[in-house]
């Protein structure tokens, strides 16, 4: 306890030293800096237009609907909500779980939240040899902590990552829809037969994995799949 007062930790995103009591990992003014998108979406994939008003289908999903019958995301991936995912995944900083889904019921809980009259909570997994490596699986973790918030039950087993992609980021969208085929399984058909399911996600870059793994879910007999993510790119 000593050493802890001897070297007040400090805020992981901006330095600014932790004296507070309670106070760990972000300051309160990082921790305050996560912002809604007030900019109107697509009520169907979730991306942000630029402009003022109201929420309107894009072009994409009148084209051909997507997988996903709705998806929501608290804001777009950029500052301050970009640094703290990032903190929140490759640091390690598994505590920032309970901020981040707190955000995100507060952005988007009072607006017909996708998770409304659902049945289950569904994380997005990680393949196991890359959860593993993390220690955890920062869907979950979500997850966990939006069912601890909105009551609706978490079946982090619904889904499982049979393959280990090479990294998303660095494929355009059509190869990344490509890549992302058959990687997925469903392993618990009989709990998401007939549900209301929710997929949960940190972010949606392009929407293929939240896609596919809509994909799978139905074709495992899901009514409904839905998503949500902290922030959409
Ligand atoms: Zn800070
Ligand atoms: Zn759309």
């Amino acid at each position: 306890m000593a050493e802890l007062l001897a070297f007040p930790s400090a805020c992981r995103r901006c330095g600014v030293l932790l004296e507070r009591p309670g106070e760990r990992i972000l300051c309160p003014a990082c921790l305050s800096a996560l912002a809604v998108c007030r900019a109107p979406y697509c009520p169907t994939c979730g991306r942000f237009f630029d402009g003022d008003g109201t929420p309107h289908p894009c072009a994409a999903c009148l084209r051909q609907a997507p997988p996903l019958s709705e998806h929501r995301a608290a804001a777009r991936y950029e500052g301050a909500v970009k640094d703290i995912l990032l903190l929140f995944k490759y640091r390690g900083l598994r505590p920032l779980g309970r901020p981040l889904a707190s955000f995100l019921q507060t952005a988007i809980g009072d607006d017909n939240p996708p998770w409304r009259d659902a049945d289950l909570l569904v994380p997005v997994p990680l393949h196991r040899r890359r959860r593993r490596e993390r220690g955890f699986n920062q869907a979950e973790v979500l997850a966990d902590e939006l069912s601890r918030l909105t009551g609706i039950p978490i079946l982090s087993d619904a889904l499982r990552k049979t393959t280990n992609l090479r990294p998303q980021t660095s494929l355009r969208s059509q190869a990344r829809r490509a890549n992302i085929r058959g990687a997925y399984r469903a392993v618990r058909p009989d709990a998401v037969l007939g549900k209301t399911v929710v997929l949960v996600d940190d972010v949606c870059t392009t929407g293929s994995t939240l896609g596919e793994c809509a994909r799978v879910l139905r074709g495992a007999g899901a009514a409904d799949v839905r998503g949500v993510t902290v922030a959409r790119a």
